[in-house]
């Protein structure tokens, strides 16, 4: 069975056997291989250009190291699955969100990383300009310390508030730290985003419209 060893574009764990399973050549002696990665089990796109004319599905074991040369070039980057995000989101807040989520599915956590903390730095903000209960208030430079501040006016409760200064932390981490940021650490740094947006955004616009139901029912009265 043909394989190639390279760095999973899914996954993003190195060095990786991935099993070929398909080809199509659209030009003489060049070819794209679809590979399944033997860790995460995803497929990925690679560009193959045989030098013997060999088919890539013929060969078997490594494509790179076969009696027929060959040189497998860079993996096409299409690895990416758009991400569902809720109409009550912001669209600038939103777009930060997949920004950083297609970063994190590519395998570029640090990139990941400072995109989420734009996010939660972008989305507290936006609360300070539109949330009638800080009309008067202004938001402090500091993420860490906005993120404190939503905490003890009541915005945010306190498991989240907690969090999210990790998430503040985090992102920072990423975008100064020497060591390399990991995939688990983006992982949960996009959980931690989402449960924010979902907090600020999503179950505020999900309690108005029970609770406007209930007043157009007559099952409550107005403010
Ligand atoms: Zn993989």
């Amino acid at each position: 069975m043909p394989f190639i060893v390279k760095d999973c574009v899914r996954c993003g764990v190195k060095n990786i056997q991935m099993i070929v399973v398909g080809q199509i050549s659209h030009e003489p002696n060049e070819w794209e291989v679809s590979a399944a990665c033997t860790d995460c089990k995803q497929l990925s796109i690679w560009l193959w250009r045989s030098r013997s004319g060999a088919e890539p599905m013929k060969i078997g074991g490594n494509l790179e190291k076969t009696d027929y040369p060959a040189d497998v070039r860079g993996p096409v980057r299409i690895a990416t699955v758009a991400v569902d995000l809720s109409e009550h989101i912001p669209a600038r807040i939103a777009d930060l969100f997949r920004e950083a989520n297609e970063c994190r599915q590519m395998t570029w956590y640090e990139a990941a990383g400072a995109i989420y903390r734009k996010t939660v730095d972008v989305a507290t903000k936006h609360i300070y300009a539109t949330d009638q209960r800080l009309a008067d208030k202004k938001p402090a430079d500091a993420l860490r310390v906005r993120i404190k501040s939503l905490g003890e006016m009541k915005i945010l409760e306190a498991d989240i508030v907690e969090l999210a200064d990790v998430a503040a932390l985090d992102g920072n981490d990423a975008a100064h730290d020497v060591d390399p940021y990991t995939a688990e650490e983006a992982e949960a740094l996009e959980d931690i985003t989402m449960d924010l947006l979902d907090r600020l955004f999503v179950r505020p616009a999900r309690f108005a419209a029970v609770k406007a139901k209930q007043i157009a029912s007559g099952q409550r009265k107005p403010d």
